[in-house]
């Protein structure tokens, strides 16, 4: 890999993403050589993902590249990897572009999504983990509007024109929110030889409440938001398997529908070589309150991947970005700590809310002890999340993006960039 060796002890952190990110950080100028590794050689800002596949925003806003982050951080280098296995007893890991010793070794690969071995939905199923399955999101959406224009068959157009989204957390009340913006505002303009207005957005949740994380205030909010914006929202309504056209419910109900979104699941991106009495439920890691994975020396696990189980929190933590964060900056304290040979403290989360936005001037927010909604709410929620962005110019693009589109009703994106899965022309009748 072309690392050069040091004295100093070596730090390999696999994932560059909100918790890889902060603990790398967090060490700048301290006595370690930090090396991280990560796939894509960009952050992901994985709470914007939602506009990218509604065409509200560019995908590059919402990525920023991981070596530009570190520029000049001394003892610090990235390699663009994929970590495929560990080995604990010699202490190395082993990857796409070769193997490399560590001193200490901290997963922080986050999660992926979870279909629960349902193989037909996953292979049938759109995912949003990711910025290119955001970007495959919007290019199947608009593709799907292409081809319900050209056909005659008006079950076909109409399940064309149909989105399923299962799984009502805030991934999913903010896509239904969204599409349902985008069918109000844009697809009329860009389409207006489909009547847009009989696009169906289902919202199919297997709870009985919209926002199960949130208050019940924020749930019963959400869902009126989502009503008042004709999404159609059903609960306590399990999906059983979705052929690409066809989704069946346990209870027998049928939506057809050309794109399904699954946003019912997700769990920890493990790697091979871990001990597999740390793996529990939901694929996650099980580690200590120094986020040490159990029956493991010098490995720790951050984030989402992390689960950090005690009486307080029986499955871990929220697989949410301010974990990730806090445990990145924990833990490098704790590193610190241990280099100038004094006790380590343990991870305590600081749980500073949580909100979710359901359309323009719609938001809930919980923060630990109030509840609000309706337009502060909102602007709350925007001001957060550009905050949040990694670099000034990812804040400023976003920003004037959201500017320009909340006064023009705009969503200018609505570009289709896809290696096709298949041709347009393959379900459209050739002339004889
Ligand atoms: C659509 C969506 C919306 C969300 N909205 C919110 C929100 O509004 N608020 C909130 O708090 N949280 C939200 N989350 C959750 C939040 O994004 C995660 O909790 C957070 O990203 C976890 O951080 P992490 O560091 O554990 O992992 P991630 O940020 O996922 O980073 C993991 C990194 O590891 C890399 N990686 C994985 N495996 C390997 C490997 N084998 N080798 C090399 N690299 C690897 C990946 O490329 C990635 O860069 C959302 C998530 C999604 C998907």
């Amino acid at each position: 890999m072309n690392i050069p060796d040091s004295n100093l002890p070596r730090i390999v952190i696999i994932g560059g993403g909100f918790g890889g990110l902060r603990l790398a950080r967090a060490l700048k100028g301290k006595p370690f050589q930090v090396i991280l590794l990560d796939k894509h050689n960009y952050h992901t800002f994985q709470p914007l993902l939602y506009q990218v596949a509604t065409a509200g925003i560019e995908p590059d806003s919402i990525g920023y590249p991981l070596r530009k982050i570190f520029e000049g951080q001394k003892d610090f280098f990235f390699r663009l990897a994929e970590v495929q296995h560990i080995d604990a007893q010699l202490k190395q890991v082993d990857t796409s572009i070769g193997s490399l010793k560590y001193d200490k070794l901290i997963l922080a690969t986050g999660s992926g999504t979870n279909f629960f071995g349902n193989n037909e939905l996953e292979a049938n199923a759109m995912s949003m983990k990711s910025i290119p399955e955001a970007l495959d999101i919007r290019s199947l959406l608009l593709q799907n509007f292409e081809q319900a224009l050209l056909t005659k068959d008006l079950d076909e157009r109409q399940a064309l024109m149909n989105v399923v989204i299962v799984g009502a957390g805030p991934t999913g009340v903010e896509l239904a929110g969204a599409l349902s913006e985008l069918r109000k505002h844009i697809l009329p303009k860009d389409y207006p030889d489909l009547d847009v207005r009989r696009m169906e957005v289902h919202l199919i949740e297997s709870a009985p409440q919209v926002l199960a994380a949130m208050s019940d205030e924020s749930s019963k909010d959400a869902l009126a938001g989502l009503e008042e914006l004709d999404v159609l929202v059903w609960l306590d309504t399990f999906v059983e398997s979705y052929d690409g056209k066809k989704a069946i419910t346990k209870d027998g109900k049928e939506f057809l529908a050309h794109t399904l979104i699954w946003a019912a699941g997700v769990k920890g991106e493990t790697v091979e070589g871990i001990q597999p009495t740390a793996i529990v439920r939901g694929n996650r890691i099980a580690v200590n309150q120094f986020n040490e994975v159990l029956e493991m020396n010098d490995v720790f696990a951050i984030g989402d991947v992390a689960a950090m189980i005690d009486e307080a929190n029986p499955r871990g933590h929220a697989m949410v970005a301010q974990v990730a964060i806090q445990q990145g900056e924990r833990l490098a304290k704790n590193f610190i700590l241990e280099s100038k040979k004094k006790d380590r403290v343990p991870f305590v989360y600081n749980d500073l809310g949580s909100m979710a936005t359901i359309g323009r001037n719609k938001a809930v927010v919980d923060l630990p002890k109030k509840h609000f909604k309706g337009i502060f709410a909102w602007m709350v929620w925007l001001f957060v999340h550009i905050m949040q962005l990694v670099g000034f110019r990812n804040k400023l693009l976003v920003l004037m993006n959201w500017t320009y589109s909340y006064f023009r009703y705009a969503r200018d994106t609505r570009l289709i960039i896809r290696p096709f899965k298949k041709k347009i022309s393959d379900d459209i009748p050739q002339p004889s």
